[in-house]
């Protein structure tokens, strides 16, 4: 496994004399790896020749500076784990050779990013779009693959890859749960044993909406009563719960069965903000 530092580095060491022969799949990832992440590097290595995996916890897509400050950054355990997996090369670049200049640039999503994490994380998705933007031109990879949890990214990321015709195809890889449902995500280690356990709530009445649209209930009478769920949970705090176009991210005051959709929460834990989605396929 070869690890580099700058984009100078893989591009006159490697990417040359790889790029005509060799498919280069890439996983872009902010550490703290977990089955998650290791479900994606398998994808990766199923259908590359070689597997780039990056590290790096980007400071312009956190609107939230105490996230961003406490983000785990394990990168001798990624290392040993990325390693096992037998992934071929690791970018572990620092802020300052990805950044040596604040970027002036920044991504309108449109109605993309005007709802759900859009509207809870106000520039979140422009500092996704530069960094991703900058990864592929650094990395060039042929494939790219991105995780179902964080469906409403793959939506822009697509979106962003048609929009300014990136030479790399999108792969998106299902989400990874523990043995209780609950979505795998580098930001749970922060969670206390009893916020572990409301943790839960997520995954659960993600779950009983679907089983609810499935019964015949209406969306919104559904809604309401999860609404009253997270509401009676006093470390719970809710941010939305909502029927989506996994594509367009059209928000949905109705399900329709015949139509693709997902259902999508983001919610505190304590201190935590945690994300998931169910998909329903028609
Ligand atoms: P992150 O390190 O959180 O930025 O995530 C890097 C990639 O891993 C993103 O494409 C995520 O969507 C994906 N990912 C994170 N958690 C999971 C999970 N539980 N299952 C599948 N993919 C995931």
């Amino acid at each position: 496994m070869q690890v580099f530092n700058t984009g100078a580095e893989w591009q006159k060491n490697w990417l040359q004399a790889l790029q005509t022969k060799k498919s280069i799949g890439f996983v872009p990832t902010m550490g703290a790896l977990h089955e998650g992440h290791l479900d994606l590097i398998r994808a990766s290595k199923k259908s590359t020749d070689l597997t780039v995996v990056s590290i790096f916890v980007n400071p312009i897509q956190f609107n939230n500076s105490e996230d961003f400050e406490k983000y785990p950054i394990l990168t001798d355990q990624d290392l040993k784990l990325l390693e096992k997996e037998n992934v071929d090369f690791v970018f572990l670049p620092s802020a300052e050779s990805v950044y040596p200049e604040k970027p002036r640039l920044s991504f309108n999503f449109g109605e993309l990013e005007t709802v759900l994490e859009g509207a809870f994380r106000p520039g979140h998705f422009s500092g996704v779009g530069v960094i991703v933007s900058k990864l592929f031109n650094i990395i060039r990879p042929h494939q790219s693959f991105f995780g179902q949890k964080d469906l409403q990214q793959v939506a822009i990321i697509k979106r962003m890859v048609a929009d300014l015709s990136f030479p790399v195809e999108i792969t998106v890889v299902p989400t990874r749960r523990e043995g209780d449902g609950l979505a795998l995500s580098s930001r749970n280690m922060r969670l206390s044993s009893s916020e572990r356990e409301k943790a839960l709530l997520l995954f659960n009445n993600l779950t009983h909406a679907k089983n609810e649209l499935m019964k015949g209930e209406k969306w919104l009478a559904v809604r309401n009563q999860i609404t009253q769920v997270f509401e009676a949970e006093p470390l719970a705090k809710l941010e939305y719960f909502e029927l989506v176009d996994p594509e367009t991210f059209l928000v949905y005051s109705e399900f329709d069965p015949t139509k693709k959709s997902s259902i999508c929460v983001a919610s505190y834990i304590g201190n935590i903000r945690l994300i998931d989605n169910l998909p329903i396929i028609p």
